[in-house]
């Protein structure tokens, strides 16, 4: 299991439903996937995805400069011992960003290897149950407008979601949807770091009567811990966690008694790490809901990592058509279900047509 090659492919799954302005992507009508490939000695294969959309270029080349040449000759079954070795030797270009993004994608492809070697889904070596499925939610695009907005809350809850993520700030649009999908639908409000300390509070008031399952970064910057605990403490329920490099900034989210949910972004931190948070939110009472805004083998990670929990955690699938997939079908959900592979590690290496073009 020594690593003897590692490269990159950014594959471009062509989408429509949601805008480039939202997800910031390389392309207007493509949903970019950074693809990171492992190869053994004896030639086993993993793949792994790094954060992730405008930024895949910058992440890309932070794989193949600095993190690939230090992977030649590693050990990929040493998974914990590397994840830590990678971290300290590249802190000092960035406890988050493109070298962490890029870290995190080898993460995936050594836990990818791990499964495989092991002949495991990676969610059945993580200690899961068996099963088929997990529940997802859909996670809306910001429409801005009524009409658009209502319109999509209608069509999720006809394909068969039983939860909605709205990404709108106005409140008005938020109160419309409640409207829209009824007053016991699951709806969650994300609203990317927008407020101050307090317009958030103020506004997670007003919002009271729309019954939030959670009102997901309510605050700029995001690492003000303490007034998203003001927040807090008006009565919403805080999720947040997806701009967090890692265990101890989210040690300190917990202290501060700042969130209900934590959202771990596997693609940006890893796996191994993703798994430390998970242990540590229990510790402190947390529920721990994955972030996923992409689509490629970070994806399947998360996907895996909520397989693996106990209980039945929503999994976060973004609201947009994506005809073709390098990782159908497990790209698409059905009845608000997305299937979970069933084969050794991420258990969907993707598809070589694609591979070609990356
Ligand atoms: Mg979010």
């Amino acid at each position: 299991m020594i690593i003897a090659r590692v490269e990159t492919f950014l594959l471009q799954a062509p989408f429509t439903g949601v805008r480039r302005t939202q997800i910031d992507s390389a392309s207007a009508t493509d949903m970019a996937m950074l693809q990171v490939r492992l190869t053994t000695r004896d030639g086993l294969v993993g793949w792994g995805e790094a954060f992730g959309h405008g930024c895949c270029p910058a992440t890309r080349s932070a794989i193949e400069t600095l993190v690939a040449p230090a992977l030649i000759g590693e050990d990929a079954r040493d998974v914990n011992a590397l994840s830590q070795r990678l971290q300290r030797r590249f802190h000092l270009f960035g406890r988050s960003g493109p070298v962490r993004y890029a870290l995190a994608g080898i993460d995936i492809a050594l836990w990818d290897l791990a499964g495989k070697e092991a002949g495991l889904p990676l969610y059945r070596l993580l200690g899961g149950r068996p099963r088929q499925n997990v529940l997802a939610y859909a996670s809306l695009e910001r429409y801005g407008a009524r009409d658009a907005l209502v319109g999509a809350c209608r069509r999720a809850v006809d394909e068969g979601y039983r939860a909605i993520k709205l990404h709108e700030v106005e409140l008005d649009l938020i109160r419309a949807a409640r409207d829209a999908v009824g007053p016991h639908f699951t709806l969650m409000a994300d609203t990317n770091c927008p407020w101050t300390a307090e317009e958030a509070r103020d506004n997670a008031r007003s919002l009271a009567d729309c019954q939030l399952r959670w009102l997901e970064e309510p605050v700029w910057p995001p690492e003000d811990f303490e007034s998203i605990a003001a927040v807090r403490a008006t009565g919403a329920k805080i999720a947040a966690g997806e701009n967090m490099s890692g265990l101890l900034e989210f040690r300190a989210f917990f202290e501060a008694r700042a969130l209900d949910v934590a959202q771990p972004s596997v693609a940006k931190i890893g796996i191994t790490d993703t798994l430390k948070v998970i242990a540590l939110a229990e510790a402190f009472g947390v529920t721990v809901v994955p972030h996923c805004a992409y689509f490629g083998s970070g994806y399947l990670a998360a996907l895996h990592v909520v397989a693996a929990m106990p209980g039945d955690i929503l999994f976060e699938r973004l609201f947009l058509n994506m005809p073709e997939s390098p990782f159908a079908p497990f790209s698409t959900a059905k009845g608000g279900s997305i299937a979970v592979p069933q084969g050794p590690g991420l258990g969907c290496d993707p598809a070589p047509e694609w591979i070609a073009r990356g």
